[in-house]
């Protein structure tokens, strides 16, 4: 027969670290009852705790259960669930967990003083009170008052885990003399995180007599023993590290009820009181009912509380995500919403970071930080949406600022690094702890073991660097919204991708289309052209004025269709080329399409060179086209009887010289200055002073786009009334070729 290492776990450990420590294996059982382990048969035994261990030298296991209980142990049946059994005549009953080599049995006092009395029907009342409750304080208090009268104990408390772990004593109810913890933090080494697991699979923990050691477990045959977990068994023997810390507060007995919601522990109910108490089978049963009734109720008002903050906060949203869909500029959207983001989560400004921009409102850190702060972002693990309470702690030395000393932040896509930020400022943050958190576990070497604080005196500490904490509702906002924004932004992304898969379909079709049936055309024309002429040299004299009229229509419209398709043909060939870049002298180009197109100088037209130009690279041939229907658009779209006059001037940087035509003419109405680049635009259609086919000016800008720059209409610092062109063109060869190469990518 074996004694177990002379020490609580059957193993020897030296507890530096609390969540080392094995609670399941305390090899001791609480001195209320008696604990063995047998095996199925239950005629040998494993395990006995140290109250019976002469009684089993003396009498078979069997002999000695039905001695206690009245119950045979051959009658006992395999169950998952513990059973309770116990028969009336005696004075104990035996609690049976099945284990895969055999029984646990527990004989624990059965006639203590319940507290419910059962044949009341307490069920009714009390799952209609828990359900009834229509917000969190009602519920917590209607808890403690269920747990108060179930118990009987000095004092209820209900503990709520933070998302460390650390908690907060959010209600209780106590007799006079014991002292308030209501309020008071308690760190998370308190209740260790194999204590908390222990929790999630048994949800209520008695603890008879925290004075006494409990009664030590023996096994029969140390070799052939199977290994002992106590998991499940309500005797379990007490962590002397937690007798201790209870002694420490006062208090000698405890039982604790878990909250499980969404199957993580919410918090405890813990009771306390100043003399061993016991809570027979029954009750425990009970409580733990009552455990599952409060998750339930409590999920249920959360949920209340939470649709009523979600039903507003959904608005908001859908405004946001509208107005970023209107907007179509993310930052735009977001910022300038009737949907104030900042009321969405409240915090102290904003900072986001959309296509390479970045703007905020608010109080926001210093400028010259805020690509330091997302780079620092763009270096962290993959993460969607991040809450930090103190960035001090964080955050490089330089980037810190007191404006952000609290950042909730959500990524919008690895790839972009695109990032919505909320801000909170440093704020003076006061906790009460149950006493110093500090000394919450020294190592007493005498012991071998940690040693838990002696005090639990409130004790306050104040903290300046950090901000006030992001709630777990607010970070789950976040997620909404970013779930909301990337499933638009995505949905319009495809949209477009889409229209642009058939755009370039449809360009490409329509520009073979008008280079093929511009080009046939002109054979038929020649034709007809020829037909006429021979008409009018062979025939005049058989037709009469009206036929010779007609003639002269027909000569016209023919000349006209010519340019229209001499016009159409040289648009075509702008996109179906590719560039032939060489060094281009604008001086000679403007110089030579002057006098191309205002040879005989009938208006008095003049042209005005404010300065010579600076070489540039590009195509000639194009280059030329700009300026030919620049220029000859400045000649013609001039009042009668006002002589033109034409000033080209320019800016340069290192990369590209900006060039300026303006004129005196009748000028374009600001509110067509988008579309007369279109193809066939004309403002004045039917007006025969000025001819033309409306495709000038679509040359012009695709000359110029082919070349990297861009083309506006301003007003003109000549006149009143006249056009103003502005365009770029590169000094840079490379920037060409880039630009071809870009080209050729799209339309392959
Ligand atoms: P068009 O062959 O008709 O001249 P363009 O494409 O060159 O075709 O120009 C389109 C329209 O823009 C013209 O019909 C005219 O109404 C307007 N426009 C072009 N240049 C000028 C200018 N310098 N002053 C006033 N209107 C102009």
């Amino acid at each position: 027969m074996g004694i177990p290492n002379k020490n609580y776990y059957g193993e020897k450990y030296d507890l530096h670290n609390c969540d080392k420590e094995p609670l399941h294996r305390i090899r001791r059982s609480q001195s209320y009852g008696s604990f063995v382990s047998c095996n199925l048969s239950g005629d040998t035994w494993y395990h006995a705790s140290e109250d019976i261990m002469n009684i089993l030298k003396t009498k078979s296991l069997s002999q000695f259960v039905f001695d206690e209980t009245g119950i045979e142990v051959q009658d006992i049946t395999t169950k998952k669930e513990p059973q309770f059994l116990s028969n009336e005549s005696y004075d104990k009953s035996l609690i049976v967990h099945s284990v895969d080599y055999g029984y646990l049995l527990e004989i624990e006092p059965l006639h203590y003083e319940a507290r419910i009395n059962f044949r009341k029907n307490p069920y009714r009342d009390v799952i209609l009170k828990l359900s009834e409750p229509q917000n969190q304080k009602e519920l917590m208090e209607e808890v403690i008052h269920q747990v108060y009268a179930s118990t009987g104990y000095d004092h209820i408390m209900l503990y709520k885990f933070d998302s460390d772990y650390s908690g907060e004593i959010i209600a209780e109810k106590r007799v006079e003399d014991s002292p308030s913890y209501l309020g008071l933090k308690f760190p998370s080494t308190d209740i260790p995180k194999q204590a908390r697991n222990l929790y999630l699979s048994e949800k209520v923990r008695i603890i008879h007599n925290a004075s006494s050691d409990g009664n030590i477990i023996f096994s029969n045959n140390e070799e052939d023993c199977p290994s002992l977990d106590l998991t499940g068994v309500s005797m379990r023997g007490v962590s002397p590290i937690h007798r201790e810390y209870l002694g420490n507060m006062g208090v000698q007995s405890s039982f604790s009820v878990a909250i499980i919601i969404k199957e993580k522990l919410w918090g405890l109910i813990a009771c306390h009181n100043k003399n061993p108490k016991f809570i027979n089978f029954n009750t425990r049963i009970w409580l733990k009912f009552l455990s599952d009734l409060i998750s339930i109720s409590w999920e249920k008002v959360v949920r209340h509380d939470a649709d009523l903050s979600r039903a507003n906060n959904l608005l908001i949203e859908s405004q946001l995500v509208e107005n970023i869909l209107s907007s179509q500029d993310l930052i735009v959207g977001l910022l300038e919403s009737e949907g104030n983001i900042m009321e969405l989560i409240p915090s102290d400004g904003i900072l986001i970071k959309s296509n390479e921009k970045i703007r905020g409102i608010g109080n926001l850190p210093d400028p010259s930080t805020h690509e330091g702060i997302f780079n620092w972002l763009d270096e962290m693990e993959t993460f969607n949406v991040k809450a930090i309470k103190s960035t001090k702690s964080v955050i490089p030395e330089d980037l810190y600022s007191p404006y952000a000393a609290g950042i909730l932040v959500l990524k919008l896509s690895d790839l972009s690094g695109d990032y919505i930020i909320w801000l909170r400022q440093e704020a003076s943050i006061d906790v009460v702890w149950a006493g110093n958190p500090e000394q919450t576990k020294n190592f007493d070497s005498d012991k071998g073991r940690i040693s838990p604080r002696k005090s639990f005196e409130s004790w306050k500490e104040t903290y300046t660097d950090i901000a006030k904490p992001w709630r777990e509702s607010e970070i789950g906002i976040a997620q909404d919204l970013r779930r909301e924004v990337i499933e638009h932004l995505y949905k319009k992304y495809n949209e477009v991708l889409m229209l642009n898969t058939e755009l370039n379909e449809a360009y490409k079709e329509l520009e073979s289309f008008s280079y093929s049936v511009s080009h046939d055309l002109k054979a038929p024309l020649r034709s007809i052209e020829g037909f006429t002429q021979i008409l009018k040299e062979d025939y005049s004299s058989t037709l009469d004025q009206n036929g010779i009229k007609l003639l002269d229509i027909i000569t016209r419209s023919i000349k006209e269709m010519k340019l229209f398709i001499h016009e159409i043909l040289n648009y075509s060939k702008l996109n179906q080329q590719s560039l032939n870049v060489l060094k281009v002298d604008i001086n000679e180009v403007v110089e030579t399409q002057w006098k191309v197109l205002n040879l005989d100088n009938k208006n008095g037209a003049q042209l005005e060179i404010v300065s010579e130009f600076p070489i540039v690279y590009g195509d000639h041939n194009m280059i030329k086209q700009i300026f030919s229907n620049l220029l000859s658009n400045s000649l013609k779209y001039v009042d009668e009887n006002v002589p033109p006059q034409i000033k080209i001037s320019h800016t340069a940087d290192e990369k590209v010289v900006t060039i300026i035509v303006e004129d005196n003419g009748i000028g374009i109405p600001s509110e067509q200055r988008e579309r007369i680049f279109e193809v066939f635009r004309r403002l004045k259609p039917n007006d025969e002073k000025y001819e033309g086919s409306g495709v000038g000016l679509s040359i012009v800008k695709k000359a110029v786009e082919r070349h990297g720059g861009k083309i506006q209409v301003k007003d003109s610092t000549i006149a009143n009334t006249g056009a103003r062109f502005e365009f770029g063109l590169p000094m840079n060869q490379d920037f060409v070729e880039m630009m071809e190469r870009r080209k050729a990518r799209l339309h392959n």
